[in-house]
């Protein structure tokens, strides 16, 4: 099999060939039967056959066994690239974290590495620890560096799609870098890059709770707030990657600073920062917002108060979403939904409050739907990895070597 072949079908040029669609749509969506993907590549059965005879002669698509669901009959044979075809490397540039997931094309996740690290820490020290988990990542197994297709890189803030310049809002330290500069002479292969938001919105429309799904809004509550907008399947990321910022919607011009330099950001009052010092004050050691949600779940009343007063003030900012979006799915991640119910039910109490269309308004199938992320703590760098498996050239931020 030929590396250079699939990585010249995974490129947009490619997406006017049977081949190019479906290697692309394999890529995008993991396994899938021959019917699956005639439907969703728009080709005719004959057409698709035909096309995955070849592939499979070249030993770029594999079958994976029966996809048997459960269904009733002959199981539809799911089809996907063949593992061995190439690695993509998701890596999230978190605001306390830097986390690295190598996958194969097949979608199996080969190895999920994380590090914490200080708030505000310098680039320079998230190239050399990016640099060193990546070669720790390929050391021990057969796959190599040499398969790669593409690296993605979320980003813990904004970031402008055209010329990869970091924006205020989320890395301080990392305002106005270039993240195509920093990253992209790392690696022989394309990269792409979104916020980690946009990330998480592509692991939950990839894996998680928005599969099946072309139009839906996230919501992340964690130590920062922030959001994605998903429309007609793609993440809008506005002219200069600032779409879907719902942290720094200002609420009140006269309220407390906001780490972006405005004052009363929606972020300044549904951030978990302020509840996590009150935690830390109250059991007389440092805590992360995991310790309090765990606690929270073993039954700890003080953390589980702090979490419904979070889920109360992220319902104001959602009340504030549907008012401009009415979404049909709104999915909640951060790692603040870890929490489950105890985070769920204060938060769609308080948007339902704060929202213009209640309930009782609409019947069932127009109510906006609730759901928690599917991820608990990578799915920004899972979607990291999404972006690479989509390799879409428009849709994201991407730089060629
Ligand atoms: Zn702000």
């Amino acid at each position: 099999m030929n590396k250079i072949e699939l990585k010249s079908l995974l490129t947009d040029q490619a997406l006017g060939t049977p081949a190019g669609r479906i290697v692309r749509t394999l890529s995008e969506r993991g396994s899938l039967s021959a019917a699956q993907l005639a439907r969703l590549t728009g080709l005719a059965k004959s057409t698709v056959s035909t096309a995955l005879s070849e592939l499979r002669r070249a030993d770029m698509v594999v079958e994976v066994g029966s996809d048997s669901g459960g269904s009733v009959g002959r199981p539809a044979t799911a089809l996907t690239l063949n593992p061995r075809a190439g690695t993509c490397i998701g890596v999230l540039v978190g605001q306390t974290e830097i986390q690295v997931i190598v996958a194969d094309v097949s979608h199996t996740v080969l190895s999920d590495h994380s590090v914490s690290l200080e708030p505000d820490y310098p680039p320079e020290q998230a190239q050399d620890i990016v640099r060193q988990m990546i070669a720790e990542a390929y050391a021990g197994q057969w796959h190599s560096p040499a398969g790669l297709l593409g690296v993605g890189i979320a980003l813990g803030g904004p970031v402008n799609p055209i010329n990869g310049q970091v924006l205020r809002g989320g890395l301080p330290r990392w305002v106005g870098r270039d993240v195509r500069a920093m990253f992209g002479p790392m690696f022989d292969a394309p990269l792409f890059f979104d916020n980690e938001s946009n990330c998480a919105a592509i692991a939950e429309m990839t894996w998680g709770a928005a599969q099946g799904h072309d139009d839906f809004i996230v919501l992340t509550l964690d130590l920062g707030v922030g959001g994605a907008i998903v429309s007609g399947g793609k993440v809008m990321r506005g002219i200069a990657g600032g779409a879907g910022e719902f942290g720094h919607v200002v609420i009140d011009p006269d309220g407390p600073l906001c780490r972006c330099g405005n004052r009363g950001c929606l972020e300044v009052y549904a951030n978990f920062r302020p509840y996590l010092a009150e935690a830390e004050e109250r059991f007389g050691e440092p805590l992360r917002v995991n310790d309090v949600v765990r606690r929270a779940l073993d039954g700890d009343a003080v953390c589980g108060a702090l979490i419904a007063r979070a889920g109360e003030a992220g319902g104001r900012g959602l009340g504030l979403i549907g008012s401009v979006f009415n979404p049909s799915l709104v999915v909640i991640g951060g790692r603040l939904a870890m929490a489950g119910d105890m985070l769920m039910s204060p938060l769609s109490q308080s948007f339902e409050r704060y929202s213009l269309i209640k309930r009782e308004d609409v019947p069932e199938e127009a109510r906006t739907v609730l759901k928690r992320s599917h991820f608990s703590e990578n799915g920004a760098c899972m979607g990291a990895v999404g972006l690479v498996l989509r390799h879409r050239r428009h849709e994201t931020a991407m730089h060629l070597n």
